[in-house]
C-alpha cells in the first residue's frame, strides 16, 4: 500500500494522467495532479479522488517545459505534502505533420513539453529522492519512440528520448534505491486519440494491426504504472502496454 507516499503526476487533469491518479489514489497515495490549462478539469479529478479514496488530492497548474516553473511547482508540491516519492511524468501533446512540411517551432515545442518537461520534473525531485533514498518515477513514452510514426517526427523523437533519458536517470540513482522506468502505450482512447478513433475506417485500420484486436483504455495504462511502482526490482525497463503492436 502506498499510504503516506506522494505521488506528483503530471498530464494528470484527463486521460491516462487522471487514470494513473486514481489508480494510485485508490492504493493510497496522496496526489499531487499537475495539468497545463484546464482548470475546472484539474479541480474535477481532484475533487472525485478526495471523496472516491480519502486521501489528499491537490492541484497546480504549471507547464512542465518551463525549468523554473516546474521548481516551483516541486517546491511547492513539497511544502503541501512534505515530501514526493513518486513521479510520472505523463504530461504530453502532440503537433502532427510530415517532415517534409514540419516548422521548427512544432518539431520544438513537442520536445519542449514532452522531453524536456519530464527532466525538468526530474531534475527538481531528484534530489529529494537521493536524500530520501528512495523513489520511483515513471515516464509516458509510446510505441512510436520505439517504432517510428509517420507524420510524427517530432512526437517520435520525444518519445525515443525519454527511453533514453529514463535508462541514463535508472543507471544514476540505482545505487540510492530509486527507480526510473518507462511505459509504452500503444493506441489508447484519450483526447489526444479521439479525432482518429470516431472515424470507422481508421478505427478498424488500427485494431487489424494489434495482435490483441482492441484498442487499450486508460485503466490498462494506469495498472502498468500501479505495477511499477510496487516493483522494487526493476529499473530501465520499457514496459509495452499496446497489446502487442510493435513487438
Ligand atoms: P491528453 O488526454 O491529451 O492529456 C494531456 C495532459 O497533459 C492534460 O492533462 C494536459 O493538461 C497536460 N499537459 C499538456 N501540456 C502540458 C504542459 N506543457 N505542462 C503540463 N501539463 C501539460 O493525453 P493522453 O492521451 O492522456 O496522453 C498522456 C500521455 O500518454 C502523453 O505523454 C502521451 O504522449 C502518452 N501516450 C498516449 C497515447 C494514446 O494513445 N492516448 C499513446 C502513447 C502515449 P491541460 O489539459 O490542462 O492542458
Amino acid at each position: 500500500m502506498l499510504n503516506g507516499k506522494t505521488a506528483v503526476i503530471t498530464g494528470a487533469s484527463r486521460g491516462i494522467g487522471a487514470a494513473i491518479a486514481r489508480k494510485l489514489a485508490s492504493k493510497g497515495a496522496d496526489i499531487a495532479v499537475v495539468y497545463s490549462s484546464d482548470d475546472n478539469a484539474a479541480i474535477a479529478v481532484s475533487e472525485e479522488i478526495k471523496k472516491d479514496f480519502s486521501v489528499n488530492c491537490r492541484c497546480y497548474r504549471c507547464d512542465v517545459s518551463d525549468f523554473d516553473e516546474a521548481k516551483k511547482t516541486v517546491t511547492a508540491i513539497k511544502n503541501d505534502f512534505g515530501s514526493i516519492y513518486i513521479l510520472v511524468n505523463n504530461a504530453g501533446i502532440t503537433r502532427d505533420g510530415l517532415c517534409a512540411m514540419m516548422n521548427s517551432e512544432d518539431f520544438g515545442r513537442v520536445i519542449d513539453v514532452n522531453l524536456v518537461g519530464a527532466f525538468n520534473m526530474i531534475r527538481h525531485c531528484c534530489a529529494g529522492f537521493i536524500r530520501q533514498r528512495g523513489g520511483r518515477i515513471i515516464n509516458i513514452s509510446s510505441v512510436s519512440g520505439i517504432m517510428g510514426n509517420a507524420g510524427q517526427a517530432n512526437y517520435s523523437a520525444s518519445k525515443a528520448g525519454l527511453i533514453g533519458l529514463t535508462k541514463a536517470v535508472a543507471r544514476e540513482l540505482a545505487p540510492r534505491g530509486i527507480t526510473c522506468n518507462a511505459i509504452a502505450p500503444g493506441f489508447i482512447l484519450t483526447d489526444m486519440t479521439k479525432d482518429m478513433a470516431e472515424q470507422a475506417e481508421q478505427q478498424e485500420e488500427i485494431k487489424s494491426r494489434i495482435p490483441l484486436g482492441n484498442i487499450g483504455s486508460v485503466e490498462d495504462v494506469a495498472l502498468a504504472a500501479a505495477f511499477l511502482v510496487e516493483a522494487s526490482y526493476i529499473t530501465g525497463e520499457v514496459l509495452r502496454v499496446d497489446g502487442g503492436l510493435a513487438m
